[in-house]
């Protein structure tokens, strides 16, 4: 785990630097308490990369898991649509974060999740014709392989999701 916690730390330190080309950090979030922001204060961040690390403890024994995720809006809103598919079971398959959350709701077992960017990257445009978004959740799902990760290796082989939208209105 300290490994990845370094690994965590070292792409923020990078994030945080392209962050600071837009503005102080009040812009960045809007959270009427601050110590309630589920992004370090930084929850209006789009096009990001996201690890989601979720701590559980049953009988003196801390787990800690990781989800690994992709936002093209901002933090607040891929999170808020997180915290229905917590509090619904009907939305609890919806992925393996809210699976891995409503497994712990059900035994009882006290959790915290604590989120953090590990990389920003563009989502599909139209003149590049790639998505460097969906590229590079991809590649922070292999680079963190090892690091007790809830996401399904599936996710490797899946469509980028933002190029339809150039086509569909349904994202
Ligand atoms: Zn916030
Ligand atoms: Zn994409």
């Amino acid at each position: 785990m300290e490994n990845m916690r370094a690994i965590i730390s070292k792409d923020n330190k990078k994030a945080l630097s392209n962050n600071s080309t837009h503005g102080s950090n009040d812009s960045l979030c809007n959270c009427r308490s601050k110590g309630t922001c589920p992004l370090d204060n930084k929850c209006l961040t789009s096009s990001l990369i996201y690890n989601a690390q979720v701590t559980s403890s049953t009988n003196n024994i801390t787990t800690t898991k990781n989800y690994i995720g992709l936002t093209k809006g901002t933090f607040k809103q891929r999170y808020t649509q997180h915290k229905t598919t917590f509090k619904h079971r009907k939305y609890s398959s919806s992925t393996e974060l809210s699976k891995h959350v409503r497994h712990l709701k059900d035994n009882t077992i006290n959790f915290n999740i604590k989120s953090s960017i590990i990389a920003r990257a563009s989502p599909y445009n139209n003149s590049s014709k790639r998505c460097d978004l969906c590229l590079t959740e991809k590649l922070m799902i292999i680079k963190h392989s090892n690091c007790n990760l809830l996401n399904k290796r599936s996710k490797l082989i899946s469509k980028c999701r933002h190029e339809n939208k150039f086509y569909l209105r349904n994202n």
